[in-house]
């Protein structure tokens, strides 16, 4: 029996229960429902299962016959506070929703979990399952590695994989070695002059069209700045000042969201943008405080295990299914935590029903997102693949 031919079997069961998750999304770190349903799913199955301690994760360990590495999987099981627009019929009431799919990467690793458990005898090692809250709301991931995710199966796992949706052709898989996502980062910066008359400026420090000035000057920035070969995005997207219309406002800020491939670039802006705020506000009279928050680090894909897992994928699916990505995406995973800490691999695979053209399809986090739940048996085999690699006996 191959992995995929076991893992259409469980389809049907794994799209009923995807659907289950879907119709009932949570968001954060507390996911009470979700982490019941995770429980019941694994009861079954011959695991060591734990729950967190200050997040309702699931670390679930299976051992193998025979001693060996240990390997670890990871879903991520969070939703948005997005009020779903899919008009799909297990759609979710209220103001939550599965918009970036976690439903289906829980789902998925459930049919690992049923793929590996039953192939046992075979295995020389163990298999860590991370199932992981919060992965939207501010990093679920580094909470369960200070919990101890990476040495649940005793010895530290030698290598981490994840697989998430994305639009794209439907079990089309991709990754590449190296950066594979962009770190996350915040810029916050508070203008201060001097309100006053909206009639009387020239008596007045005005921090509006120092506000207008920064946004231009933040582009500008990354293209004269920063070296093309390590490009950043700087999206200003927040801005607030005055509340009357006929007053100046003594205060003005805005917010942005900066996306970096490394970690030079972040000490690049770390230093630079404080100054090149600070003597723009300064030429207009007015002061200026900038903070720069780093969040998400880079996703970055092992060499070597980006390149393997891709020639698992073609075995297991045929070379038409595997492609590699030419640069990164500019989106962020927290999943970068992980691939800190031990050598693995993200993978995507798209998911755009068919009848569905991937370029008309609404991009993860939009209340319209729709993912074809017809890819689970196969997410589910090349989970249990990319872990077989490293325990097969
Ligand atoms: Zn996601």
């Amino acid at each position: 029996m191959t992995l995929r031919t076991d893992a259409a079997r469980l389809l049907p069961d794994l799209v009923r229960l995807r659907r289950r998750l879907h119709a009932d999304p949570e968001v954060g770190f507390d996911l009470p429902r979700t982490q019941a349903t995770v429980l019941a799913e694994l009861d079954a199955l011959p695991l060591e299962v734990m729950t967190g301690r200050t997040l309702s994760s699931v670390t679930a360990v299976l051992r193998g016959a025979a001693p060996g590495p240990a390997v670890l999987l990871r879903a991520d099981m969070d939703a948005l506070p997005i009020v779903e627009q899919t008009g799909l019929a297990f759609s979710a009431s209220g103001g939550a929703m599965h918009a970036c799919g976690h439903d289906l990467h829980t789902a998925g690793l459930i049919g690992a979990a049923r793929l590996l458990a039953a192939r046992r005898e075979r295995i020389a090692g163990s298999v860590v399952l991370m199932f992981q809250p919060g992965e939207e709301a501010g990093g679920g991931a580094p909470r369960m590695i200070a919990e101890g995710v990476l040495d649940a199966a005793g010895p530290r796992v030698c290598a981490a994989y994840g697989i998430h949706v994305l639009p794209g052709r439907s079990g089309v898989f991709s990754t590449r070695p190296g950066p594979l996502m962009a770190g996350a980062n915040l810029l916050h910066v508070q203008i201060t002059g001097r309100g006053g008359h909206g009639s009387r400026p020239h008596q007045a420090v005005d921090p509006v069209p120092v506000l207008a000035e920064l946004v231009l000057a933040l582009q500008t920035y990354t293209t004269r700045r920063v070296p093309v070969s390590d490009p950043v995005v700087i999206s200003v997207t927040r801005l607030h000042a005055g509340d009357a219309v006929n007053v100046i406002p003594d205060n003005a800020g805005l917010s942005a969201s900066v996306r970096t491939l490394s970690a030079t670039a972040v000490k690049r802006l770390r230093l630079e943008l404080p100054v090149l705020v600070r003597e723009i506000a300064a030429a207009y009279g007015c002061r200026a405080e900038t903070t720069f928050e780093v969040g998400y680090p880079v996703t970055v894909n092992d060499a070597v295990c980006a390149i393997a897992a891709r020639d698992v994928l073609r075995s297991e699916f045929g070379p038409e299914r595997v492609e590699t990505l030419e640069s990164p995406i500019m989106a962020s995973e927290d999943f970068s935590f992980v691939l800190d800490e031990v050598p693995g691999a993200f993978v995507f695979v798209g998911a755009t029903p068919t009848g569905m053209r991937p370029e008309d399809a609404e991009m993860n986090h939009s209340p319209r997102a729709v993912f074809d739940d017809a890819i689970l048996g196969d997410q589910a085999a090349a989970l249990a693949a990319l872990a077989l690699r490293h325990v097969t006996g």
